[in-house]
């Protein structure tokens, strides 16, 4: 088939409508178009040069940096929300046809893999893994400057291919090549691992090799970097490096702005990556002279949020409460927020994707269109989620040795075990706990959650839920699923009946796996605080613990009131009137579903910060 220059139309070369221009035959559709292109022929030639030119500066636009992507459960690149976050973004631009490319690096020994002994003391063994088996290692090197030594990085590709068959690329960057010293070869293997040091060559792997990867694989036409979080900011003194054209030319701080995108995460000040400048000269050397340096990284340590809010045109948090506190914190920037979602398709567990197959066709396309899930059967529903219950309580019963049963009711808590999200909530008061579970015709728990290493509060927390759950016995049967994931995630938010969530105020940006949760018709029990101050409709989409105010917590009280909503409104609803316990779950998913999706929010990146 040929293109018709005129109309740009696709022609067969058998129509006989042709005509010859400078020694190349052209092909027309109608008369009118061949009558056009032999009055003007040059006009049109101009044309087709200026068209191959659009389509290859619209090949990538957007470079999205994340010091963790996760993508798949057999790819360890990540610790948590922010990475699965970054995963969810990729695969909802590759399913809207958004030319991004992802750029992160390959731990080779991933996280940490996660075993619990009887008491619920966690170990933490080096992930092994494969990365020929998952990603394509390319042949292009780059270098970087890290105690004025020169490392290699190398990169694998990882394609993304979303539901309308359009490929989104993520690079992830190795140090591990061979003409490294071990030493360096070892900058990529752990994430969040080692000291502050190790931090930041990793970050300067990742900023600055990030770019230069970017220019050797030929993406010479990026126009926006969205920096996810501030670990990836050192891209822009990269940026500013090369807009230095001469010795004479000043840095260009207006033309990286303009380019650059950041999204911030943390709620509070100490959860700002930082570094002083002692160490900031002895790893990454003194290419920028330190007045610079003061001015956009703050005066007393390099603070990588504020370098990012310094050199970014559009900055957001990542949810609306967020966007408030974020302002908060740095009063003198115009903060915006885009709520958080997760990617619908890789979160919905195969019973609802066969009843949304069937009622909502066109969902894995468009998510929004899961709100026309209020007109599937209430029966539909329930076969889909028992189907899902089967599924958690069966790989529970056989991982463990503790014995649930489908026809309790299950609440699933699993997220990172760290203190501000007070997974212990609900061991307050274990009488009180047995005795809810008693009136009410039973209770089971199943909890999930790595602890990072140098977390020791967040590795106490482990053991008081299992003491507890000992403590407990067969009244309360609860389990501690180790070495939570990906897979284990989609298990559990699509396995339990409902999803507790328990955070300190104002700590939780967003949370997302009460989105993953109502995505599988599973209704979420929540403190007020990031998403669920936007999804939560009292009795409707679930229920809510305490008040709407930021950086009030009394712990006893939100027990208490995590109590009685358990004891007075929710179990009493689940086991005396399903009718309405499914009215509930159908409107999580058309509610929340519909909007809490990375497909929603990508378009909102779209709009307000790449466009
Ligand atoms: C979704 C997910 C998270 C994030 O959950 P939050 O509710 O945001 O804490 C963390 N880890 C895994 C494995 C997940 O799937």
């Amino acid at each position: 088939m040929a293109t018709d220059p005129v109309c740009g139309m696709k022609v067969s070369e058998g129509t006989g409508l042709s005509s010859e221009y400078e020694g190349t035959r052209y092909y027309f559709c109608s008369p009118f178009c061949k009558d056009s292109f032999e009055k003007n022929p040059q006009r049109f030639i101009e044309l087709l040069i200026k068209k191959a030119f659009w389509e290859a500066e619209s090949k990538i636009k957007i470079a999205y940096f994340s010091m963790e992507i996760g993508v798949d459960s057999q790819i360890p690149t990540y610790s948590g929300g922010l990475g699965i976050l970054a995963g969810d973004t990729l695969k909802a631009c590759a399913d809207m046809r958004i030319p991004v490319i992802g750029i992160t690096l390959l731990y080779r020994k991933g996280y940490f893999y996660q075993e619990l002994d009887g008491e619920g003391n966690q170990q933490e063994l080096p992930v092994s893994w494969n990365p020929e088996n998952y990603l394509r290692s390319l042949a292009e090197t780059t270098e970087v400057n890290i105690e004025g030594r020169n490392v290699k990085v190398g990169v694998w590709l990882y394609t993304i291919e979303g539901v309308t068959g359009f490929k989104v690329p993520v690079l992830f960057l190795d140090t591990n090549v061979e003409a490294n010293t071990p030493e360096d070869k070892a900058i990529s293997d752990y994430l969040y691992g080692g000291d502050e040091r190790y931090r930041l060559s990793q970050e300067i792997v990742l900023g600055v090799g990030g770019i230069r990867m970017l220019e050797r694989l030929g993406h010479h036409n990026v126009q926006r970097y969205h920096m996810n979080e501030g670990h990836a900011s050192l891209l822009i003194l990269e940026l500013l490096r090369k807009s230095k054209t001469d010795e004479v030319a000043d840095w260009n701080y207006d033309l990286v702005r303009h380019s650059c995108v950041f999204t911030t995460h943390t709620p509070v000040p100490a959860g700002h990556d930082k570094f002083n400048y002692q160490l900031v000269k002895d790893v990454a050397g003194e290419s920028f002279p330190a007045d610079m340096l003061h001015m956009l990284g703050g005066s007393n340590i390099l603070n990588m949020t504020l370098l990012a809010l310094n050199m970014s045109h559009y900055v957001n948090g990542v949810a609306k409460r967020h966007g408030e506190i974020s302002r908060e914190m740095f009063p003198s920037y115009p903060i915006d927020s885009i709520t958080n979602g997760v990617h619908s398709y890789t979160w919905v567990c195969d019973s609802f994707r066969s009843l949304y197959d069937e009622y909502v066709p066109g969902w894995q396309v468009d998510s929004s269109s899961l709100r026309y899930c209020l007109g599937i059967a209430k029966e539909k529903i329930w076969e889909a989620h028992m189907e899902a219950k089967g599924c958690l309580i069966n790989h529970i019963n056989q991982m463990t040795n503790v014995r649930l049963n489908c026809e309790t009711m299950t609440i699933g808590f699993a997220r990172r075990a760290t203190l501000y999200k007070r997974a212990d909530m609900l061991f307050t008061d274990l009488q009180k706990l047995r005795q809810i579970s008693q009136k009410a015709g039973g209770l089971q728990l199943v909890f999930a959650g790595k602890a990072h290493p140098k977390d020791l509060s967040g590795k106490e927390l482990i053991r008081k839920i299992v003491a507890a759950s000992q403590q407990l016995g067969l009244d309360v049967p609860i389990v501690y699923l180790p070495n939570y994931e990906m897979d284990m995630s989609k298990l559990l938010v699509s396995g339990v009946d409902l999803w507790l969530n328990t955070p300190r105020k104002p700590m939780e940006a967003s949370g997302t796996s009460g989105m993953k949760a109502a995505h599988n018709g599973v209704p979420s029990l929540s403190v007020l605080d990031g998403w669920w101050l936007e999804g939560h409709i009292e009795g409707v989409t679930g229920w809510s613990i305490g008040s709407t105010t930021p950086h009030s917590n009394e712990d006893s009280i939100e027990a208490a009131e995590l109590y009685a909503k358990l004891e007075e409104v929710i179990l009493p609803l689940y086991y005396k009137d399903r009718d309405k316990w499914i009215d509930v779950m159908r409107y999580a998913i058309a509610f929340n579903a519909s909007f809490f999706n990375t497909h929603r929010m990508v378009q909102q990146y779209t709009v307000n910060a790449y466009l």
